[in-house]
């Protein structure tokens, strides 16, 4: 870019909120405006010598100039070096397993996000990966499959969608580094507010931002970022990760980026809320005649929750599920007669979502079916609670 559009983030550093509140105190250096611009340009003009005059040639190749504003507050929030906007968390992810060599052995949890899952099965085969699926939370397990053979890669996500498993981060690194493989965490649930992997030894970091990075139920984006150390595995797989973004276009649109950006600038306040939230829906359902268990890693009952309270900070995030007492045909009635959270898919927003994840999966689930997933959002908590209150008692009266 030229010296008249350079973007300079802040050099001093503040903490991270602040961070996040200014955007990392970008500027505009012609207008003095204080949001990025949206610039619709899908290519640029060149001068006479054929110069790019800002460094910028197609939308695909080099993305929006409000990239530059978004990677560099997200990189910083991770304390990562570096990071690339895409445009779905699934664009993201499945960067990662695209640019590992064909018959890369890939060890991954045995539960994840659904979609990735499926991919994974779906494709990784075909394209000659070898996956092999264990249990995060069982170290013994992970140590035995990574020790097996040769693995390019370990991936994780915790707490994992939709059973909200804790993964013993630092340890999963070790037993990936002293293997030889990389490791990559998807920080969706906890986000940076909350977890911090690179502190832990994670070399990279996949978000979807459509969820809590943007919070505002109106954008699918993804990211990636790189750790803060440089390692020759992690430069050439970042290498790789900007080929393939250029090369293969999952880009996100100016817009989006704009959006996805405005979300972030209120991160903290709203993570801070959600997961206070989150502990008291939890805890009051807790000890509930009509609720068999609620899996949140917040709660001390939680066979994670030692490991997510030494390695989270400040709360445990906004999603929880509640398994319902008697048939699992009552927890798909207790959606159906909620209020005020809303049957739909996603997470991270500022309003409340419920979801019956066997349905929305379809047959080859392995969700619990007697399990609601809750994405807790900035509604009252005495009002989320009283939802569902309501929503149980009528549920199970038509059970009788
Ligand atoms: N990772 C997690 C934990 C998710 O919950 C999701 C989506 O639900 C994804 C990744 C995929 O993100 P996207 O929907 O933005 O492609």
């Amino acid at each position: 870019m030229s010296t008249s559009e350079k973007y300079t983030p802040w050099t001093r550093k503040y903490r991270a909120d602040t961070h996040a509140a200014q955007g990392d105190g970008w500027r505009s250096p012609t207008t003095g405006a204080i949001p990025p611009a949206i610039s619709l340009g899908a290519t640029y003009a060149r001068d006479a010598e054929y110069r790019t005059p800002a460094g910028l040639a197609y939308l695909r190749d080099q993305g929006t100039p409000a990239y530059e504003q978004a990677e560099a507050v997200v990189a910083g929030l991770e304390g990562g070096s570096d990071a690339l906007v895409f445009s779905s968390g699934m664009a993201a992810a499945t960067a990662v397993f695209q640019v590992l060599p064909a018959g890369a052995r890939v060890v991954v949890p045995q539960t994840m996000y659904f979609g990735l899952t499926k991919w994974l099965l779906e494709f990784g085969g075909e394209r000659g990966l070898r996956v092999v699926r264990v249990p995060m939370d069982d170290l013994d397990a992970v140590a035995a499959a990574v020790g097996a053979e040769d693995t390019a890669l370990v991936w994780t996500e915790s707490p994992a969608n939709p059973t909200w498993t804790v993964t013993d981060i630092g340890a999963v690194a070790g037993i990936a580094h002293r293997g030889g493989a990389l490791f990559g965490v998807d920080n969706t649930v906890p986000t940076p507010v909350h977890a911090r992997p690179f502190e832990l030894g994670a070399d990279l970091i996949m978000h979807s931002g459509t969820k809590y990075l943007n919070g505002h139920t109106d954008v699918v984006a993804g990211l990636l970022v790189l750790a803060p150390e440089p390692t020759e595995a992690r430069g050439a797989v970042w290498e790789r990760l900007r080929l393939h973004r250029r090369l293969t276009g999952p880009i996100l649109g100016p817009l989006e980026t704009y959006l996805l950006m405005r979300g972030m600038r209120t991160l903290f306040p709203r993570m801070r809320q959600i997961s206070a939230t989150a502990m008291t829906v939890a805890e009051h359902f807790a000890a509930h005649p009509l609720v068999r268990k609620v899996a949140y890693p917040g709660l001390p009952s939680d066979p994670g929750h030692a490991i997510a309270a030494r390695q989270m900070t400040g709360g445990f995030s906004g999603m929880l599920s509640l398994h319902v007492t008697g048939e699992w045909q009552t927890s798909l009635r207790v959606a159906k007669y909620c209020e005020l959270f809303i049957r739909a898919t996603s997470l991270g927003g500022v309003e409340s979502l419920v979801e019956h994840r066997y349905t929305f999966e379809g047959p080859d689930s392995s969700s619990p079916k007697d399990m609601l997933r809750l994405s807790i959002g900035l509604e009252n908590p005495a009002d989320l609670v009283a939802d569902l209150e309501q929503a149980l008692e009528r549920a199970v009266k038509e059970d009788h």
